[in-house]
């Protein structure tokens, strides 16, 4: 008992020491795990810069090659004119890149766009027409159309005179923008500025889902206003020419940069860290699942195993190697948990007669094969609630619980006879001989009485056995 207190202790130690190393292992692929999401999270912001360019970008060049396109400026001079050819210019390139496209003709004070509406240029009709046309400035952005937000770009046409004509240009439909957008947002939480040359925020990912008007000059917000932009130019001093990324020390954000030189505008994309991200946790998560999976199944392997080798070894520790019969050690820890539920017990004690002659005749090894016959025998036909154990040497114990020493007796004498009538044949003679065995009984209550006290009567039993010829049972008379 003492040695299985000390394996207990043994495998704590080995199981808390497996748990150090899991932990210590994990943390180290975990450390990599975090470090790779943040090279990941770069290559993220990539295409979200060339969606900008995209969607951005080149409608602007689109808008300012129709400005300058000598077919248009002509057409559009002339006294009369067919609204069918303008219309068809202006819708192949609608078509052709996916955008609104519309142009505003100040000599017949005329607005057509792609979807074929015609819109004179009156005043309420065209309030921005007139607003534009009055700044010194080529090409502008504006918002637009309240139900279908759009952002235009109006690039002012002139002729070689220098002379007004009009306004040609594009408009990018910021519904699908930010749908296109809603992703970079969900996966990983992605906001988005977009600012002009003064600072002002033109556009930002929150706006984006709902610009409500193109009226919105006083709803301005300067970007300087916002904390991370503060924390961002004191860290970095950034030139707003330049294209870039930027974690902050703290690691609360990462600010990325770019500078669209054709508008003079400049892009923010704000990202959280990895771990604050949707995406981050859609990664992280299953390989934690697989994680936990995978120490659960190792530690149930590894109990049953333990639990396994440690009924091994308990049963070891009380079986008596040679006769397979429970050793003295069990035979004790067994007798303590009898009055629990018995009240009297009958204890017989046996001994081979003249084992030694066995052994001095036949050898030891046959004498073992001996040993291991009448062990067997000595606890065949008992009931499950009996005990047959090995004393030591050629000595055997019965336990018998709720048994007289008479029902003892006549239990043993059968056995004795059985045993007596055992043909042993050793390889080294062709004789056959008998093998017996004495027996003495003790009956007890079970009431606090140590097994010594019984067993000592039972000896004596034995020893009178014994004296009177061997080969009988006798009981302990008080
Ligand atoms: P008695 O009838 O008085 O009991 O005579 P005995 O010869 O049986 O008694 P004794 O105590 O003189 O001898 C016991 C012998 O049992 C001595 C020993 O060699 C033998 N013995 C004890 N354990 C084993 C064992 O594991 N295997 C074998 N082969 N012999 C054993
Ligand atoms: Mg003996
Ligand atoms: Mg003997």
């Amino acid at each position: 008992m003492k040695f299985i207190k000390k394996f207990d202790q043994y495998i704590s130690a080995i199981f808390i020491i497996t748990i150090i190393v899991i932990i210590a292992t994990s943390y180290f692929t975990f450390k990599e795990f975090f470090a790779s999401n943040n090279q990941r999270q770069q290559e993220v912001i990539m295409p979200l810069f060339s969606l900008i360019t995209s969607e951005i970008v080149r409608p602007l060049t689109v808008s300012q090659y129709m400005a300058s396109d000598p077919f248009l400026i002509d057409y559009i001079q002339q006294d009369k004119i067919e609204k069918a050819v303008i219309f068809n210019y202006i819708s192949s390139v609608a078509s052709r890149f996916n955008t609104l496209a519309f142009i505003a003709i100040e000599k017949h004070k005329l607005l057509i766009d792609s979807n074929d509406k015609n819109t004179d240029l009156s005043w309420q009709n065209a309030e921005w027409f007139y607003r534009l046309k009055a700044i010194d400035k080529n090409s502008f952005t504006d918002f637009g159309d309240a139900e279908n937000p759009h952002l235009f770009f109006d690039v002012k046409m002139v002729n070689e005179q220098g002379e007004f004509l009009g306004f040609v240009g594009l408009g990018i439909d910021l519904d699908y923008f930010s749908k296109q957008f809603t992703t970079f947002k969900k996966d990983f939480g992605f906001e988005l500025y977009f600012v002009d040359e003064n600072n002002n925020i033109t556009l930002s990912s929150s706006q984006l889902m709902k610009t409500s008007s193109h009226h919105r000059q006083e709803e301005l917000v300067k970007i300087d206003e916002l904390d991370w932009y503060q924390h961002y130019q004191q860290q970095h001093q950034p030139n707003h020419e330049q294209d870039g990324i930027f974690s902050s020390a703290s690691n609360e954000l990462i600010v990325s940069q770019m500078h669209l030189k054709e508008i003079n505008w400049r892009v923010f994309i704000i990202a959280p860290p990895a771990n604050k991200q949707q995406a981050y946790w859609l990664l992280f998560i299953p390989k934690l699942v697989i994680f936990l999976m995978v120490s659960l199944a190792l530690y149930y392997i590894f109990i049953l195993c333990v639990s396994n080798l440690k009924s091994n070894l308990v049963k070891d520790s009380e079986t008596d190697y040679l006769t397979q019969l429970p050793n003295r050690g069990y035979i004790h820890w067994k007798y303590s948990q009898l009055s629990q539920q018995h009240d009297h017990v009958s204890i017989v004690i046996a001994d081979i007669d003249n084992f030694k002659a066995v052994n001095d005749t036949y050898g030891h090894l046959f004498g073992d094969d001996v040993l291991k016959v009448i062990a067997k025998k000595l606890h065949e036909n008992l009931r499950s609630i009996d005990l047959t154990g090995r004393w030591g040497g050629e000595e055997f114990i019965l336990v018998l619980p709720d048994t007289t020493a008479e029902q003892a007796q006549e239990i043993v004498d059968r056995i004795r006879t059985n045993i007596a009538n055992i043909p042993f044949s050793p390889a080294s003679t062709s004789k056959k001989f008998n093998v017996t065995v004495s027996f003495g009984i003790s009956e007890s209550s079970l009431a606090d009485v140590p097994l010594q006290d019984i067993l000592a009567k039972a000896d004596q039993a034995l020893y009178c056995a014994k004296a009177n010829g061997r080969n009988q049972v006798v009981i302990h008379l008080e």
